[in-house]
């Protein structure tokens, strides 16, 4: 457990696929700690955390959830059996965590999307199944208290910060921003479109990262990652670096419908694992979809299959 900024604890849990370990940040209160994400649900999850949480003086009062991501939801129920906290999360995010992690005809409903944007058969499969690897992690606590961005939580303001996870939210207080994976130092936050994610997560993001801008924190205390120093500067770079990769994609399109599977080859390679891909086709749509917007691509459906043309 290191201390940080303003008292502010920070418990650094391993993770068994990359970035290799995911932060939580305890936030010090009059009454007692919040506890800003869980890590992932690996078995020991509980045993860690009740060693990690022996350090503390007081209590934890309340569980705060950023996002539904197994990494950071994952040991939620644990943590609210051994700390007795009520367990607090976005209501939009909540919504989305049940649809997939609480519905068992998820895994179909996203071979039935990958199909949709192009991947062939065999690839589907192995796309899907991959995603399914975190499943046995994740134990969420149903019926949380739900919030909305604007809300107070132990004396931090909630930031809506979609774009990575529609319903995430950050929190701010006197210029710290836990900044969950709206901000990350060294990595790219990913940005995809997915089956029932809202149908402009990029322009989300955009629109997030000038709401960063304009709070202009001091510090960020991200999910992955070192401290960011200097957030508003670290915002504009991630801005930049979507801009490039918008302009890539307008380059990548013709007059000839390509799906998000095929044109996602010519901006991510050709070389990725699984996970890679399925990353890469959503990183590829929700830049598509940003462009349609701007008049810059067209979108077109036939025969159950997406495909994109230049504007
Ligand atoms: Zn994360």
């Amino acid at each position: 457990m290191d201390e940080l900024v303003g008292g502010i604890r920070r418990v650094t849990m391993p993770l068994p696929t990359r970035p290799g370990h995911v932060h939580a940040y305890l936030l010090p209160g009059e009454d007692g700690w919040t506890l800003v994400d869980t890590g992932i649900g690996l078995p020991d999850a509980k045993e860690t955390w009740a060693a990690e949480l022996e350090q503390l003086e007081g209590r934890v009062v309340t569980v705060f959830i950023t996002h539904f991501h197994p990494d950071h939801i994952g040991a939620a129920a644990d943590l609210h059996e051994l700390t007795g906290a009520p367990v607090v999360q976005g209501a939009l995010d909540y919504a989305q965590c049940e649809l997939v992690w609480g519905n068992p005809l998820w895994s179909e409903r996203l071979v039935e999307w990958f199909r949709q944007q192009g991947a062939p058969d065999d690839v589907t499969a192995e796309l899907v199944g991959q995603s399914s690897v975190y499943r046995p992690f994740i134990r969420y606590q149903r019926d949380p208290i739900l919030v909305e961005a604007g809300e107070h939580v132990d004396g931090w303001e909630l930031v809506a910060a979609p774009g990575h996870a529609d319903g995430q939210l950050c929190l701010i207080r006197d210029g710290v921003l836990i900044a969950a994976d709206h901000l990350l130092g060294r990595i790219t936050p990913t940005v995809g479109l997915w089956p029932a994610s809202r149908p402009d997560p990029l322009g989300d993001y955009l629109g997030a990262l000038d709401r960063t801008i304009e709070l202009d924190p001091e510090i960020a205390l991200p999910g992955h990652g070192d401290p960011i120093a200097d957030p508003a500067g670290r915002a504009r770079e991630l801005k930049e670096h979507h801009r490039v990769r918008l302009e890539e994609t307008v380059e990548a399109l013709t007059g000839e419908p390509e799906t998000g599977y095929v044109l996602s080859f010519a901006l991510f390679g050709a070389d990725l694992p699984p996970a890679g891909r399925r990353f890469a086709v959503a990183e590829t749509l929700s830049h598509l979809e940003r462009l349609v917007r701007e008049d810059a691509a067209r979108h077109h459906e036939a025969d159950g299959v997406v495909t994109y043309t230049a504007a």
